[in-house]
C-alpha cells in the first residue's frame, strides 16, 4: 500500500508521515530530502542553478540513501554517495535554493524514477508535493495536508530549534515558506496541487495526533475491506 502525503512546507508532513509509518509498520520516504540533496550537491559543485541539464545529470549520478538512528524504526539520516548530509540539507541556504533546483524537469525525472523504484518495494508512506498527482497517482490513500502560513512558520521554527539547524527567526521562516509555496505552486512541471481524489486535511486547529489517527484509520479501513 502507498500512502501519499502532499502539501506545502511546514504543514507537518514529516512528523505525520513518520508517525503513521511507525504505527502501521510501513517504511517511509521523505522526497523533499531528495530534492534538498540535489540542491546541496549543486551548491557544493558551484553549478549554475539555472542549468537544468547539469542539475539533471547530478540527480542521475548521485546516490541518495537513508539511514536510521539506533533504536528508531524510521529513517532520519540522509546520505549522498555515502557522505552524511542530514543537517547540511536543512540550512537556510538550502531552503533558499531548493525550489529553483526542483523546478527543472530533468531533476524531477531522475528523482521520480528513484522514488517509484523505492516505493514499489513495499508498503510506504511517501511525503512530498507531487506524490498523489505524479509519482504514485494510484496511491491507495492520498492526503493533502495544509495549515495556515503562521502555524506552519511556527512549527518550522520549533523544528529548526530542535534540530539546531536552519533559521529560527519567525519572520524569515514565514517569508521563506510563502516564497517557496509560490515557487512550488507555479512551476510548469508537477506543481504543488492537491490530487482530485486527495483528502484535504487542514491541521491548523487540530492536534498532530488527530491527523495521524485519521490517516491510520483510512489505511486500516482499506485493509479491512480488502480482507
Ligand atoms: O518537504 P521539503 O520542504 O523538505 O521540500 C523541499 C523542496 O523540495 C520543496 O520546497 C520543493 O521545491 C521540493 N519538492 C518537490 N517535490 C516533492 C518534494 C519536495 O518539488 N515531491
Amino acid at each position: 500500500m502507498i500512502i501519499a502525503i502532499d502539501g506545502p512546507s511546514g504543514a507537518g508532513k514529516s512528523t505525520v508521515a513518520k508517525s503513521v509509518a511507525k504505527k502501521l509498520g510501513f517504511s517511509c520516504l521523505d522526497t523533499g530530502a531528495m530534492y534538498r540533496c540535489i540542491a546541496w550537491c549543486a551548491l557544493e559543485e558551484q553549478a549554475d542553478l539555472s542549468d537544468g541539464e547539469r542539475l539533471g545529470a547530478i540527480a542521475r549520478e548521485k546516490e541518495i540513501s537513508f539511514g536510521h538512528v539506533e533504536g528508531d524504526p524510521v529513517p532520519r539520516r540522509v546520505f549522498v554517495d555515502g557522505v552524511e548530509v542530514t543537517d547540511a540539507i536543512r540550512t537556510a541556504t538550502i531552503d533558499k535554493s531548493v525550489s529553483t533546483v526542483s523546478a527543472h524537469p530533468p531533476v524531477r525525472a531522475a528523482l521520480v524514477d528513484q522514488q517509484r523504484r523505492i516505493g514499489n518495494a513495499g508498503d510506504f508512506v511517501i511525503e512530498g508535493r507531487d506524490i498523489g498527482t505524479v509519482v504514485f497517482p494510484n496511491a491507495e490513500v492520498k492526503v493533502f495536508l495544509t495549515a495556515s502560513n503562521e502555524e506552519r512558520a511556527r512549527r518550522r521554527v520549533l523544528q529548526n530549534e530542535q534540530r539546531g539547524v536552519g533559521s529560527v527567526d519567525f519572520d524569515e521562516v514565514l517569508a521563506d515558506i510563502v516564497r517557496r509555496d509560490e515557487q512550488d505552486s507555479n512551476r510548469a512541471t508537477a506543481p504543488l496541487v492537491a490530487a482530485d481524489d486527495a483528502v484535504a486535511i487542514d491541521s491548523t486547529g487540530k492536534t498532530i495526533d488527530d491527523v495521524i489517527e485519521d490517516i491510520c484509520e483510512r489505511a486500516r479501513a482499506l485493509r479491512r475491506d480488502a480482507e
